[in-house]
């Protein structure tokens, strides 16, 4: 399945169409230019021509500022475009270009799922010291002046990788997450949570970025609005300040760095100044958090300035992070590879490098949200039915057991259509002991199958296999009495694999397949359970329902009527999982 990622900004379109079995890239790039003469609209129209031979199965768009309205990645209507549209005045230059590219891009693609996915969204549970600005608190409350945070998607794709890295559940670890690119913030990410992270109630405050100023005295801010005027002061915090600000060089730190090596000032108060902003937080956030467990860099300058990356973390040893120069200056992380320590084997806390992918896992956000919209659309509880011991006959045991020529007799319909409990039972006879009056199911089969309970077999003293209905073939032998004869069958007894029946209708809705396996929870009751290696089997002529023995349903303590639910994935990172235990046959 692959999903095409769309990030658009006011002047720009970035696009990658990822392949979600491999998570690679089959396609990518950048539409420039756009508002010269050139919409948003014809920028999604070169993409979906280059992309023509693609399928392409759903879209996740990058959105700056989801407000308080958006706690995760959402599934776009109407509703979602009006509420992006209202936090417009949070984000006027970010907001506005996401927007046009979630219409240009429904109205041209309009029969796959459109996904949201928000940049704030990682940081909606910081806690409320965190995320609040010391003004007046009616004021705030009226214009929604908090901190939000941005950078969500990155923030969150790197602790899941140091976690990865580190073979330690992200849960159990405090990291600071450094995201140093063009637009640049740290993140406090505390047992998988943002707790504090360093841009605001827009993406100006925080760390030095490579045209925005970020932290500054609001009294700054005050006087160049006073002196220069609103829009001028907007222009130069956002445009004309940070690296290119400091350096005059403009926002490539590739450049800063070349002149600050042939000593050029300016270049190197930038690069010191860069670097001190994102020491601070380092160490504020070890304090908040109590302690840190780990450092990551990310982003083009984390990735790759070595020079940037120890000015950051030397004399960092009082906080356990002791950097070692050799794996700093070879640390190059790839999407392949991407994770690379950067500090000694003994460094108490590590500092990994990690590439960054924003596209990848806004793309696992559409995987998860289409996922998560089946599952509350496919909330469609499974009827459970348990099956008492029984047996099918074919045609020549049939007239050896009940005389030839006979027939079954309907004793009442069961679930699946076309199937009946018939008013003949059998004795089944094993080496220990026999089991008397055993319901036969009808009709008449091509081989005879007899299923029993574990416990049954304990008392017929036989060891019957697990098997799938039809396959006999090698299971354990029986002999079955009935009025008119004995008939000892070599195979034939088998344990039932629970299993679920299901239409094509029903499978649709779940995701599923013939001959899938998923796992189905039993909740609400005094025993709940999991079964897993669950087959289901799709015919036309099934009813949905899924069938236990006596032995497992006294495990779970269910009863007639019962009735279970397909499990799903916990959440890695906020982001919802897909179906459990599913693995295809
Ligand atoms: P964006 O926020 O636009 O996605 P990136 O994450 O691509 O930005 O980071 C861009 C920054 O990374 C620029 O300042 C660029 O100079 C810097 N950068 C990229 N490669 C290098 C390098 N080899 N050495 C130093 N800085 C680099």
């Amino acid at each position: 399945m692959n999903f095409l990622v769309v990030n658009c900004g006011s002047s720009s379109l970035k696009y990658q169409i990822i392949d979600m079995a491999s998570g690679d890239a089959l396609m990518s790039g950048k539409i420039e230019r756009l508002g010269e003469g050139r919409t948003h609209r014809d920028a999604v129209r070169e993409v979906l021509e280059k992309a023509a031979s693609v399928e392409i199965a759903g879209v996740g768009h990058r959105v700056v500022h989801g407000g308080d309205s958006f706690h995760d990645a959402v599934l776009i209507d109407d509703d979602v475009v009006a509420a992006i549209e209202r936090c417009i005045p949070l984000a006027p230059l970010h907001n506005p270009a996401n927007l046009a590219g979630i219409t240009a891009a429904r109205a041209q693609l309009p029969g796959v799922p459109h996904v949201a996915v928000f940049d704030t969204a990682f940081h909606v549970r910081m806690p409320r010291r965190s995320r609040t600005y010391a003004i007046d608190a009616e004021v705030a409350a009226r214009h929604g002046i908090r901190r939000y945070g941005f950078h969500g998607t990155s923030h969150a794709y790197v602790s899941d990788r140091a976690a990865a890295f580190l073979g330690r559940p992200l849960d159990e670890l405090r990291l600071i997450t450094c995201h140093l690119g063009n637009g640049a913030s740290v993140c406090a990410v505390e047992y998988g949570h943002s707790t504090d992270t360093s841009m605001g109630m827009t993406p100006l405050e925080g760390l030095v970025m490579g045209t925005r100023a970020g932290d500054v005295d609001a009294g700054v801010v005050l006087l160049l609005a006073r002196e220069l005027g609103i829009d001028a002061a907007e222009q130069l915090l956002n445009k004309q300040s940070g690296l290119a600000g400091l350096s005059g060089l403009g926002n490539d730190l590739r450049d800063i760095e070349a002149a600050a090596d042939d000593g050029n000032d300016h270049a190197r108060l930038a690069i010191s100044v860069f670097a001190h902003r994102v020491r601070k937080y380092i160490g504020a956030y070890a304090a908040t958090m109590g302690g840190v467990d780990a450092v990551v860099l990310t982003g083009g300058i984390g990735e790759n300035s070595r020079t940037l990356r120890r000015r950051i973390l030397q004399r960092l040893e009082f906080l356990g992070i002791v950097l070692d120069e050799d794996r700093n200056a070879d640390a190059k992380p790839t999407l392949a590879e991407p994770v690379a320590a950067v500090t000694t084997e003994t460094s108490r806390v590590p500092a990994l490098v990690v590439a960054t992918n924003e596209e990848l896992q806004i793309a696992r956000h559409v995987q998860a949200t289409i996922d998560g919209a089946r599952q509350v659309e496919a909330k469609r509880p499974i009827p459970i039915a348990i099956s008492a011991r029984h047996l099918h006959l074919d045609r020549k045991t049939m007239d050896a057991l009940f005389g030839a020529g006979s027939e079954l007799t309907e004793y009442k319909p069961i679930s699946q259509p076309g199937q009946f409990a018939a008013e003949q039972k059998v004795n089944l006879i094993g080496p220990r002991s026999r089991i008397d009056g055993v319901r036969v199911l009808g009709p008449l089969r091509p081989a005879v199958q007899v299923e029993v309970s574990r416990t049954d077999e304990f008392r017929l003293g036989v060891d019957a296999p697990i098997r799938d209905s039809g396959k006999v073939k090698g299971s354990a032998p029986i002999t079955l009495e009935g009025p008119k004869g004995t008939v000892h069958m070599e195979e034939g007894l088998i344990c039932a694999r629970r299993h679920i029946h299901m239409t094509p209708d029903d499978a649709k809705h779940f995701g599923l397949k013939d001959k899938d396996e998923v796992e189905v929870a039993v909740t609400g009751g005094p025993r709940d359970l999991v079964f897993g290696d669950v087959l289901v089997r799709v015919k036309d002529s099934y009813r949905l329902e899924m069938h236990i023995d006596t032995d497992e349903a006294n495990a779970a303590e269910l009863s007639r009527g019962a009735a279970g639910d397909l499990v799903y994935e916990p959440a890695p990172s906020g982001v919802q999982g897909a179906l459990r235990g599913k693995r295809a046959k």
